[in-house]
């Protein structure tokens, strides 16, 4: 009998050939079995980085930006009320990854790490028996990625999926642990700035000259720039990895473990031509809400703007999407494989406030899609309880039959669990990028959601003199967060703020 780590080295083997050449071949001369395994199913979970729920015409927003995702909407469970673990890459996709939430990974600073423990305790550790493979566009996930490669059968390189991959491959090759570090160095040193100036200026034209000869033909079908992150040196298209995912999983081993963490919507919001300016004459007005404690004073013009490109670029991944669903369907796959589709978190165009690079927790922020087709399935259901992205873990360990083991946090959902959460149990989403790692949290912003009610709490950010505040909305009734009711409702506010002391104590006791 092959033992674990003697069919992972064989499986890596494979992935260093050729797309498409291994599986047959391999199969042939060395007797390992590409067939789906009786009963065992696949997982594939594909995340869109940025996306919030607020913004998606399938949970009731004012755009129709999500078409063909309405259209296989009905046939799946779909989660109304879920919510991101953090606000930002790192804490979010950490949560998706472990099943707990930041104050116990303790990945919450920028660009950070999860604890060491969770080397060991994560999606890739939890489905033992399934080959796994990842991929992220995103350097910050890819930081999480590269954190559990050794229990990851096929990690696809960062670079893989960008246009221009040559200088970052020797980059992200050579400095692999310090691949984030090593990109600003190489861009600083390379690429030429305005006035013509650069350290290298041979060197530097002559990549230049290279780089644009590799993606000019994607230009005219970009009017907004082709999608990039950090530098237009790593420009991308999200055909290719949707193209890509198709082939690879065709001719890798059964039953798989797939997480594919694509950036768009994430800014910079640069659709396809087919979508550009779709929404720009629609009439369409989003509500004028007040700034509130954190606002970045972006004019509420600035942000109308901003949202109808973020609105066009999710047409663009809502096609995409589908396109995936589509082929994966006409392959088979989708008989044998459970998919997944949700955000590490959302996006803010409101109350002064672009983006999610902001301390406050509103809903667009941390409500985030979520969407789970069951193998075979075709009617749609839909749930209005909350949830948590430390759910989903659990829940794909439930439904294929798997233990869940006693460190994940979140709880397998409805309706593939009877028992479900308890009515009453609490959604926590934080925000705590300045406060370091292993220190007991004293500067950050908690969002705790029981029933119809959600508290915000900020504390030790020092803005604008007041260390510390709350807020308080029904969200049933108000789910905009128009009307603080921290004030007229203080016994919920006070319940819900001194339990969630409570809790902060005991999950700060390990660091004092
Ligand atoms: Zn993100």
């Amino acid at each position: 009998m092959r033992s674990k780590s003697s069919r992972r080295d064989f499986l890596k083997l494979t992935s260093l050939l050729p797309f498409g050449l291994a599986a047959s071949n391999l199969e042939k001369r060395f007797g390992v079995h590409l067939q789906q395994p009786g009963g065992q199913k696949n997982v594939l979970v594909i995340v869109f980085d940025a996306w919030s729920a607020y913004n998606v015409s399938l949970y009731g927003y004012g755009r129709n930006t999500t078409p063909n995702i309405d259209r296989l909407a009905e046939r799946a469970t779909v989660y109304h009320n879920h919510h991101a673990g953090g606000s930002f890459t790192t804490p979010g996709t950490a949560s998706l990854l472990t099943g707990v939430l930041p104050w116990t990974h303790r990945a919450f600073e920028s660009n950070g790490t999860l604890d060491e423990a969770f080397v060991t305790r994560n999606i890739f550790t939890a489905f033992q028996n399934h080959y796994s493979i990842a991929y992220t566009h995103n350097p910050w996930a890819n930081t999480l990625l590269e954190q559990l490669r050794d229990e990851i059968d096929e990690l696809v390189p960062w670079f893989s999926l960008f246009l221009r991959s040559y200088d970052d491959e020797v980059i992200h090759t050579a400095f692999r642990n310090d691949d984030d570090i090593a990109s600003v160095s190489w861009v600083r040193n390379t690429n030429i700035n305005g006035n013509g100036y650069s350290y290298s200026l041979l060197f530097s034209n002559f990549l230049q000259w290279l780089r644009e000869r590799n993606i000019v033909d994607f230009r005219k079908w970009f009017p907004r720039g082709i999608p990039s992150i950090e530098s237009s040196y790593n420009s991308f298209v999200l055909e290719d990895a949707v193209n890509w995912i198709e082939n690879r999983l065709t001719s890798i081993s059964r039953p798989f473990l797939g997480y594919f963490h694509f950036l768009p919507p994430h800014d910079p919001y640069r659709t396809r031509l087919e979508f550009y300016n779709h929404f720009a004459q629609d009439g369409f007005k989003p509500l004028n809400k007040p700034e509130d404690a954190f606002t970045q004073n972006v004019p509420f013009s600035k942000l109308t703007q901003s949202r109808m490109e973020y609105d066009e670029y999710l047409l663009y991944i809502d096609r995409e999407f589908a396109n995936l669903f589509d082929q994966l369907e006409s392959s088979g796959f989708l008989e044998n494989t459970w998919v997944v589709l949700t955000s590490d978190h959302g996006e803010m165009f409101e109350r002064g406030i672009l983006g999610h690079g902001t301390d406050t927790l509103y809903e667009p922020v941390i409500r985030v899609p979520l969407m789970i087709f069951e193998p075979g399935k075709s009617t749609r259901v839909d749930i209005h309880t909350p949830t948590s992205a430390i759910d989903v873990l659990p829940t794909l360990l439930h439904v294929t039959g798997q233990p869940i083991p006693a460190w994940v946090e979140g709880t397998p959902l409805p309706p593939y669990s009877a028992s479900g959460p308890e009515p009453n149990r609490k959604i926590y989403a934080m925000r705590s990028n300045k406060n370091k790692k292993y220190a007991p949290l004293t500067r950050a912003s908690v969002s705790v959601t029981q029933g119809r009610y959600k508290l915000h709490y900020y504390f030790g950010h020092k803005n604008r003199n007041v260390d510390e505040f709350v807020r308080l909305f029904d969200v049933e009734a108000d789910p905009e967060e128009l009307t603080d009711l921290s004030l007229s409702n203080k016994d919920v506010t006070d319940t819900l703020l001194n339990e969630l002391k409570v809790k902060l104590d005991e999950v700060n006791k390990p660091y004092r």
